[in-house]
């Protein structure tokens, strides 16, 4: 029977290649045969094709966006701690709430901004608490003033806490025995090692300092040293930028401190991303702060976290 399929392609597509595709002319070469000649110019096509589909997908608007930010040369990547950052992959969460976060890391939750922007739906995109803003998964993570007052001060106390309770641990003072049972007292003195504990207390200096008041302060009498520990938990976008300004606000403090005191201060800041993004240097200035306290501790209670902000919200 004779072959009915024709032997070359439809002349249709060939146009439609040829016009999504801007391809070099390409000139066929006299020592080959004809469908050798082919043959090399469908491999140039098709190469060119998946080149195309990989930008394609690159550029859709929010897909990949985490992959992207990582990626980022210029922006947070060199500042970033990808083997840290990718270690609550290992941890024991939830399934449910791993596949949340891993949405929400890759901008792939139904926000309102998701809704127009991806789904291409006629709604509102603004953020349904506070109206002002594109409602995004990094504005509600980290953006969101109405959510500022409540949730991202829980998010960071709880933090700030397991932080104070390995602390507390380290220097024999008797406490809970699990960190999320702990609650931090403004003032703690071991008189055995001569250690005091703040937390959350302003200190009176001499001459007015605004920012007197980091989550933390480490007193050691002994060896004449004191910490002054703040906690934050920024848009993955900005933890550079944050470990930078906690070290300037804290600096005036520093100084008097040193002044009054004579002991030699220091500013440790924590900075954990919303979603889990560790900046490069936060493990040793987390041993700065305690020996037993965890990095992936720290990046779990912020995540978990952020993984119920982002209920809590989507819920409304
Ligand atoms: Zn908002």
């Amino acid at each position: 029977m004779k072959d009915l399929k024709p032997k070359i392609q439809h002349p249709k597509n060939a146009t439609k290649f040829k016009r999504e595709v801007t391809m070099p002319e390409i000139k066929n070469r006299e020592d080959k045969s004809a469908s050798e000649n082919a043959k090399a110019l469908k491999h140039v096509f098709k190469s060119k094709m998946k080149s195309m589909r990989e930008e394609k997908w690159k550029n859709k608007a929010l897909h990949g966006q985490y992959p992207k930010i990582l990626e980022k040369p210029h922006y947070i990547s060199p500042h970033v701690d990808t083997v840290t950052t990718n270690k609550w992959l290992s941890s024991n969460f939830k399934g449910e709430t791993e596949g949340l976060l891993v949405a929400a890391q890759d901008q792939a939750i139904n926000t309102r901004n998701y809704q127009k922007v991806i789904c291409g739906q006629q709604v509102e995109s603004k953020c349904r608490l506070c109206s002002q803003h594109e409602e995004t998964v990094d504005h509600i993570v980290s953006g969101c003033e109405v959510l500022a007052k409540t949730e991202y001060i829980s998010r960071h106390n709880n933090a700030a806490a397991y932080l104070h309770w390995s602390i507390c641990k380290d220097h024999d003072i008797e406490i809970a025995d699990k960190w999320y049972e702990h609650e931090p007292e403004t003032v703690i003195h071991n008189k055995d090692n001569n250690i005091t504990i703040m937390w959350d207390m302003p200190v009176n200096t001499d001459r007015t300092i605004t920012a007197n008041r980091p989550d933390i302060i480490v007193k050691d009498s002994v060896n004449s040293t004191c910490k002054l520990i703040d906690m934050t938990v920024p848009s993955d976008r900005n933890i550079a930028l944050k470990e930078t300004e906690k070290k300037c606000k804290y600096k005036d403090l520093e100084l008097e401190i040193q002044r009054m005191w004579h002991m030699k201060t220091v500013v440790i800041p924590v900075v954990v991303g919303a979603l889990g993004t560790v900046k490069k240097g936060m493990v040793e200035n987390i041993k700065k702060v305690s020996e037993r306290a965890s990095m992936t501790e720290i990046q779990k209670i912020c995540m978990l976290g952020s993984a119920r902000i982002l209920r809590k919200v989507l819920s409304v």
